[in-house]
């Protein structure tokens, strides 16, 4: 199957100069007169580094991978808009399992793309086998992997994931947004596929959502392409600077992901104690089932948000792993509410 579009390939992607200078008067930037205080690493007059290279060093030291790999953005939702505009033409079909992360039904609206959804089985559980035969079936251009699944927390391991590689030649684009969470991404497999793409974030596991920094990691064919269709300055000089610190840091976000699962061993554990159906959960959040209508709402009265879903997941929540304050605050207040339904 031929995957990229016509009109993108034959794209001659926009080079910014990189040549040494002594007196730079080639972009038409400023003179550094606000902020002209802060160093000399964040020159905010100038036009950032639109390869975000140093930010792909440290993201390659972090991943073991070749920055040459590696594509970054502001968030992994320009790394999935990026996808579809390099591969989508209209009526291509999108496969994945569901329920799944919004975004891919959304930019698959916006790229006329027909979004497929294959139901997951009893307790959220993937059947990948389900979805190779679908995608036999339906030939889809690209077919999305969120792992572990934002939701339902279910995660797939690596043999599933290569057992669909290996049969398929549709584009398969694995978000790895709370890998950090679980284990098994599949990032040491980018160069032995030519349909695997990787896709990861410092939004989560590194606490970091307000700088916007997501990343791609592929085979150097598909960066390039992608490199086409990414707009030439796309990332910011200060989130690449914070990006860059935050990974020269990584321990911090390691003793953070122990903290993290810990939590979710004690809310899970709790959450069992309630008349509630709780899922198992490889992210830093938890997936469960109340017959409590409007929980979400009387929980907002207690001054406690969690998200809430329609339709076919309606008495289906998801709550964020919190601190132990936080976890406590909101088991005390699930407590209080279901002892009121009884009573
Ligand atoms: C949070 C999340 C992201 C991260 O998005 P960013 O744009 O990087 O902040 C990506 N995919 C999934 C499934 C998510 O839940």
């Amino acid at each position: 199957m031929k995957l990229v579009k016509e009109n993108i390939e034959n794209i001659n992607k926009y080079e910014p100069n990189k040549k040494p200078y002594r007196i730079k008067l080639d972009a038409n930037e400023g003179e550094n007169i606000f902020f002209s205080d802060i160093g000399d690493e964040l020159k905010l007059n100038l036009y950032p580094d639109g390869d975000s290279s140093l930010l792909r060093d440290e993201i390659g030291k972090y991943l073991n991978v070749d920055p040459n790999n590696i594509v970054a953005g502001n968030g992994s939702s320009e790394m999935i808009e990026l996808v579809m505009k390099a591969f989508i033409d209209k009526g291509d079909i999108i496969l994945s399992f569901i329920p799944t992360f919004s975004m891919y039904q959304i930019f698959s609206q916006i790229y006329s793309a027909k979004f497929i959804g294959i139901n997951s089985n009893e307790n959220f559980v993937q059947d990948v086998d389900v979805l190779i035969e679908e995608a036999k079936n339906i030939k889809p251009k690209i077919i999305f992997i969120c792992n572990p699944n934002n939701p339902t927390g279910y995660l797939m391991n690596k043999y599933e994931i290569k057992k669909l590689l290996n049969n398929t030649d549709s584009l398969v684009v694995v978000d790895e947004a709370y890998i950090e969470f679980a284990q098994g991404s599949m990032v040491e497999y980018i160069s032995q596929y030519e349909n695997l793409i990787v896709l990861r974030t410092l939004s989560k596991a590194f606490g970091l959502a307000a700088i916007r920094v997501g990343y791609m990691v592929s085979n150097k064919h598909i960066i390039d392409i992608i490199n086409k269709v990414k707009s030439p300055y796309n990332l910011n000089s200060i989130s690449q600077y914070v990006g860059v610190k935050a990974l020269r840091e990584k321990e911090k976000m390691f003793q953070y992901i122990e903290e993290v699962k810990k939590e979710r061993k004690y809310l899970y554990n709790e959450l069992k104690k309630f008349p509630i159906e709780v899922y198992p959960s490889n992210g830093n959040f938890i997936f469960f089932k109340s017959e409590v209508s409007k929980l979400d709402e009387k929980l907002n009265e207690k001054g406690i948000l969690i998200r809430s879903f329609s339709k076919d997941l309606e008495n289906y929540y998801r709550v964020t792993v919190g601190n132990r304050w936080e976890n406590e605050e909101f088991i005390k207040s699930l407590k209080e509410i279901l002892e009121n339904e009884n009573s």
